[in-house]
């Protein structure tokens, strides 16, 4: 049976990549797509693992090729969705999560209608702004336009299926947890997984 796909988005300040890694080491089911960017890599970051960095030719070649479910350009980079990975991951049964931003969230709903999509939300507002603030080098200029960018980005929450409020790590993975596994007990996901006990069930 097809696997599930699942989208995480959140503005930057709420925690998201935390989140993820944190679900991926308790459900090791779940496979994450490593998605394809023009940004620099950051210290730590590595080819391939998270992300596949590619230069804005590299970058344009792919996406006239049709390579991408889904691309779109964030804070002045790009970055895509393998479409060929991806359908080949779903095919073979195996539940993935993209870690997307709204924009690709819409377009990979009108391929994947079931797909499931989750919203990362910081408990307040005032807590997101201390949270951008980083290490407090940054002007006031520059942080409240990053307050302006995420709240541009939440005013999106709406188009998703299901929102966590990440005020507690634990307690946001264990409802990130809770998502993934509910999503796995649909009716239309346990009828595919046992379709004789199904099948056997409508019988007269
Ligand atoms: P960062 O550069 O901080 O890793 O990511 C910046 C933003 O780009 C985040 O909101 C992240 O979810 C989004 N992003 C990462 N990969 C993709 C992708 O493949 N497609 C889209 N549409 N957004 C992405």
């Amino acid at each position: 049976m097809p696997g599930t796909l699942f989208i995480v988005t959140a503005p930057s300040g709420a925690g998201k990549t935390t989140l993820v890694s944190g679900l991926l080491e308790r459900d090791p089911l779940v496979r994450l797509s490593v998605s394809y960017t023009t940004r620099a890599p950051r210290t730590g970051e590595v080819n391939g693992q998270h992300y596949h960095f590619i230069d804005v030719q590299g970058f344009r070649a792919l996406r006239d090729k049709g390579e991408f479910l889904e691309w779109a350009e964030v804070h002045s980079n790009y970055y895509g969705t393998s479409k060929r990975w991806l359908e080949e991951q779903i095919r073979a049964g195996r539940d993935i999560l993209l870690e997307i931003d709204w924009q690709g969230a819409q377009q990979v709903r009108k391929v994947f209608p079931k797909a499931v999509g989750v919203f990362i939300l910081p408990p307040s507002v005032e807590e997101l702004e201390r949270r951008l603030r980083g290490r407090g080098t940054d002007s006031e200029d520059v942080i409240s336009r990053r307050v302006l960018g995420a709240r541009g980005e939440m005013r999106h929450v709406a188009e998703f299926d299901y929102v966590i409020i990440n005020e507690n790590l634990p307690a946001a993975i264990e409802d990130l947890v809770a998502v993934v596994r509910a999503s796995r007990l649909r009716y239309a996901n346990q009828e595919a997984r046992q379709p004789a006990f199904f099948h056997y069930l409508e019988q007269d």
